[in-house]
């Protein structure tokens, strides 16, 4: 149930109607913004009326949300998330970038890489301390000693950290270093690990599963906002297709259906989609122009001796060429759409 109340609705009605809620066994969510204050309650409407719940002083009314996904749907909340992070809005328009290796290998190729990402003025890096990989006879990530060379980088460069947790085991360990906890596609339906996710203060990255329906994806995401954490970014990472000339699918059409659909804010990995250097600059832009929040890149300061996914690492130069060519074309649409909306 979407519950909306006066915008002037004092803190003390908000309460009361949330403490009736809890009274009859139910969770909700309460959301004030400067143009509305609403309480999302999922289980509302199969406990009590709309008549009962719009009897409270301040309530103007009471709608059951029709949306599977409760707290992530645009029913509940109508104004987008704008997550606050390492001097970053993410969500409010700008675009947020992230670079960074795909692993943690070693402090000296650590310190290479997050030494030109921070000069290119991103603020976000990226590198994985745990590594899910297809074979358990690959490189599986330094873990703890990863987190540790993440700390540091994240001292010395003043880069807000995003990491992958893999488990419930590491979490408190990821958390504690990350600025933001990414779950990884393979896990988008580990259900005990999103509800931990749900119980963190730090935002969480949510890639989409490799074969994740947006529905599917967009419940993932109502684990993590139902136990409480609404800092949720959205990341499309490519889908596995019948196509075999990509590692997997950029699905950019995914990004308009969604924002029908959700306030989350929504990110684009292209480098795990296509899964090769010369095919990451194409997608990156054209997932500025489809309207994407921000960019995961992968970049290597040595990509020949990387450690995992390094035939999609960008060269030093190329990461460059493609923060400047991906912030011009942002530019150009912040423009576009201010003239289009007359301002
Ligand atoms: C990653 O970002 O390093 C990664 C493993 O991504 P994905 O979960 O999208 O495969
Ligand atoms: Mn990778």
């Amino acid at each position: 149930m979407l519950i909306v109340l006066d915008v002037k609705a004092s803190v003390e009605s908000i309460r009361r109607v949330q403490a009736f809620l809890k009274d009859h066994g139910i969770d909700s969510q309460a959301h004030s913004d400067p143009l509305s204050q609403t309480i999302v309650a999922p289980n509302a409407s199969k406990k009590l009326t709309v008549r009962q719940l719009e009897a409270f002083e301040d309530v103007v009314r009471a709608v059951p949300i029709t949306s599977p996904y409760k707290y992530a749907s645009i029913q509940g909340v109508n104004a987008p998330t704008v997550i606050e992070v390492a001097g970053l809005k993410i969500g409010d328009g700008s675009l947020s970038l992230v670079g960074g290796p795909c692993a943690v290998e070693s402090r000296d190729q650590l310190f290479g890489i997050a030494r030109y990402v921070a000069e290119s003025g991103v603020k976000l890096f990226r590198a994985g301390a745990f590594k899910p990989r297809t074979s358990p006879y690959a490189f599986q990530g330094l873990g703890i000693e990863g987190l540790a060379l993440l700390a540091e980088v994240k001292k010395e460069f003043s880069l807000g950290i995003v990491t992958e947790c893999l488990d419930n085991m590491t979490f408190d360990e990821v958390e504690a270093v990350a600025d933001i906890v990414q779950i990884g596609a393979r896990n988008m339906q580990n259900f005990s690990l999103l509800k931990r996710a749900g119980r963190s203060l730090k935002p969480i990255l949510l890639k989409r599963g490799n074969s994740a329906s947006l529905d599917e994806w967009l419940l993932a995401a109502e684990y993590i906002l139902s136990e409480g954490n609404s800092r949720v970014i959205l990341c499309e990472r490519g889908i596995r297709t019948w196509s075999d000339h990509s590692r997997n699918t950029l699905d950019l059409s995914v990004i308009p259906a969604a924002r029908r659909l959700t306030h989350l804010p929504i990110f684009v990995d292209p480098s795990h989609a296509v899964g090769r250097r010369d095919s990451v600059l194409p997608c990156a832009r054209a997932s500025v122009a489809v309207g994407a929040d921000g960019l995961l890149i992968e970049t290597h300061c040595q990509p020949e001796q990387a450690l995992s996914d390094g035939p999609q690492a960008l060269l030093q130069s190329d990461y460059l060429d493609l923060v400047d060519q991906c912030r011009e074309i942002h530019k150009l649409l912040q423009a576009k759409t201010a003239l289009h909306l007359g301002f």
